[in-house]
Formats: structure tokens, C-alpha cells, sequence
């Protein structure tokens, strides 16, 4: 059964491979997809200070927990700290906020969600500039704020298990690994057959950085789902073409499906063992629809483009 697929964390924690997504999961339905997923079996749920939903969703999973006779240590949750807190003297405030909007003891993972740092001062999640492009805080790097999210993993050994990033190529895991005292535990990245990371994906492993992939969908109103070739292999399985992406996503790595939809949560767990054929079909996919869907408008370079 795919949602007990666990990989293995160089923490030695047990991440399972099938989390619940919930960015644009709204205060409202985000509550009724938590428990709705953990009642189907989910035991992974990601949450961001940024989605402004932690409290919501840590509220699900308590009362779920509780619904489901399950104890905290059966779920994995993970969060991530939004980049107005990057500098080193702001980071252990982003922790303890969503530890504090989430409530449920401890985080098993936190991650920086952005490599990039922005302005605190304004007060606000997205600083802009007066020509509106994004207010960048050039005082911080990935390195130096990494460097501090290890003291306050450090210190917090019991209300953190693990700490990693998101959003991060190679180029700048490349620096941040050259000061890292902790290995990042996971990378968090958008992944789906249209952009399969396939290089950054064997970097991290040689790195013992775990891959987790976003977006595995293709994001809100996917073109991905009505792939010609995805669609052949969902009708040949009787299956839909979501379940086919997500069957292809599970046999590279953790995966992050959001639903607010019940009969949906339920189904994007409900995946299969592809044939060599078919996940061959499906690697070639890129090569015709190279595409990124996740691309805030940063304003300095994030993305690696190459879709391979
Ligand atoms: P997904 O690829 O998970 O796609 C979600 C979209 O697909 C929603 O519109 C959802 O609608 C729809 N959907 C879900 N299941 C099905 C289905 N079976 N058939 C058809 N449509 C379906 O996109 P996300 O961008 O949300 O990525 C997943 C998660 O990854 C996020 O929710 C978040 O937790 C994480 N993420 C992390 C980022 C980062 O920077 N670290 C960036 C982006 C995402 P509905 O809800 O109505 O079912």
C-alpha cells in the first residue's frame, strides 16, 4: 500500500513518502482535508508559515489524532519558514512561530522555503520595492541562514526533529554544504514528469539529502493531467491520469499531493506499480513539455531551467 512507503532521513527518522499538500488549502477546507486524509491513512502533512494556515491545519491533526486513536509520534509534520525571517537573529522567531500556530508538541521538519532572504522591515510576507519588484534582504545567504537554523536546531532538540530547505539547486547547496555542520535532512523542489530534477535529484542523493517532490501534480489547473501520453496509461489501468503522475512521482520520491476534495485525497493515494515501459514513457515526457509552474517572480536567479 502506497502510504506506508517511508524513506529513510540521515537523521534516521522515517519520513512517509506520501504527504498531504496544503498551499491554497484555505482556514475553512483545510481542516476537513487534514482529517480527512489522516482518517484515509496519510501520516505526513505539509504546512508553511506562508500558506497562513498552521493553526488550522495543526488544529486538524490534533482532533484527528485524537478521532483516529493515533499518538503524535504517528504523523510527520512539516513546516517551513518564510524568507522574512532568514536573517540569523529573526530564524529562531520563524520557528517558534509555527511551532506556536501548529501546536502539537514538536515539528519533525522544518525547512527554509526560499533561498533567498526578504526585507523584514516592512512588516509584511511579500516586501516590495517602489518599483514593485521584491524587496531582497542582500544582508543574508542561504549559508549564513542555515548556518543559524542549526543553532536553534541545536537548541530545540526536543521540539524540532530535522531540519532542511526547499527550493534550493545545486549551485547553492554546493555553498551552503561547504559551511553546513548538519546535512540538510531533505530538499524540498517542484518535481512531476514535466520537470523531473533528475540531475538535482542524484546530487542530493549522493549527498544524502532527501528529495521530496511539490507541485507533483503540476500545480492548480494542471496541463499536466491531460498529457496525451498519461492519459493512455490511466485508461489502460483504469485509472485517472492524476494516479498515473503520482504512481510515477512515488518510484523517485516522497511526494506532497494537495486536495481539498475528499474523494480526491482519498484517490491520490490510491497509486500503482508503473511498467518499465510506461516510466520510460513518462521520463521522455520533459524533453517535449519542459515546464516549471511554481516561478515567483524573485527577481534574482532561483531556478535552474534546464528541464532534466
Ligand atoms: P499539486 O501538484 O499537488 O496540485 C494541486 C492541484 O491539483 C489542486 O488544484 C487540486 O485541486 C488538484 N487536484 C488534486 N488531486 C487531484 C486529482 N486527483 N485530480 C485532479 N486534480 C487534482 O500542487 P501544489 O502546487 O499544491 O503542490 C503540492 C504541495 O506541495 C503544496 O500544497 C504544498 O504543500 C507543497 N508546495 C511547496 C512549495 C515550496 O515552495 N516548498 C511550492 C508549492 C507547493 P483540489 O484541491 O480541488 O482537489
Amino acid at each position: 500500500m502506497a502510504l506506508n512507503k517511508v524513506y529513510k532521513l540521515n537523521t534516521g527518522a522515517s519520513m512517509p513518502a506520501i504527504g498531504l499538500g496544503t498551499w491554497k488549502a484555505a482556514p475553512g477546507e483545510v481542516e476537513a482535508a487534514v482529517k480527512t486524509a489522516i482518517a484515509a491513512g496519510y501520516r505526513h502533512i505539509d504546512t508553511a508559515f506562508g500558506y497562513g494556515n498552521e493553526a488550522e491545519v495543526g488544529k486538524a491533526i490534533r482532533e484527528a489524532l485524537a478521532e483516529n486513536g493515533l499518538e503524535r509520534k504517528d504523523i510527520f509534520v512539516t513546516t517551513k519558514i518564510w524568507p522574512t525571517f532568514f536573517r540569523p537573529e529573526k530564524v529562531s522567531e520563524g520557528f517558534k512561530i509555527s511551532l506556536d500556530r501548529l501546536d502539537i508538541e514538536y515539528i519533525d521538519l522544518i525547512l527554509l522555503h526560499w533561498p533567498v532572504g526578504l526585507n523584514p522591515e516592512q512588516g509584511v510576507a511579500i516586501p516590495r520595492l517602489p518599483d514593485g519588484t521584491r524587496d531582497i534582504d542582500t544582508t543574508v545567504t542561504p549559508s549564513i541562514t542555515w548556518t543559524a537554523l542549526e543553532k536553534v536546531f541545536e537548541e530545540n532538540k526536543d521540539k524540532l526533529k530535522a531540519i532542511g530547505v526547499s527550493n534550493h539547486p545545486i549551485p547553492i547547496l554546493e555553498e551552503l554544504l561547504k559551511t553546513a555542520k548538519v546535512v540538510p535532512a531533505v530538499n524540498q523542489v517542484e518535481l512531476h514528469p514535466y520537470n523531473p530534477q533528475q540531475k538535482l535529484l542524484d546530487y542530493c542523493n549522493s549527498k544524502n539529502i532527501h528529495v521530496t517532490a511539490y507541485s507533483p501534480l503540476g500545480s492548480t489547473d494542471s496541463i499536466l493531467l491531460s498529457d496525451e501520453i498519461v492519459g493512455k496509461i490511466a485508461t489502460a489501468h483504469n485509472k485517472s491520469p492524476a494516479q498515473i503522475v503520482l504512481s510515477w512521482g512515488l518510484s523517485r520520491s516522497s511526494i506532497l499531493p494537495k486536495s481539498v476534495n475528499a474523494e480526491r485525497v482519498k484517490a491520490n493515494a490510491d497509486l500503482i506499480e508503473l511498467s518499465a515501459e510506461e516510466t520510460q514513457q513518462i521520463n521522455e515526457l520533459h524533453k517535449t513539455h519542459g515546464k516549471r509552474f511554481v516561478r515567483p517572480d524573485w527577481g534574482v536567479k532561483v531556478f535552474d531551467e534546464e528541464f532534466e
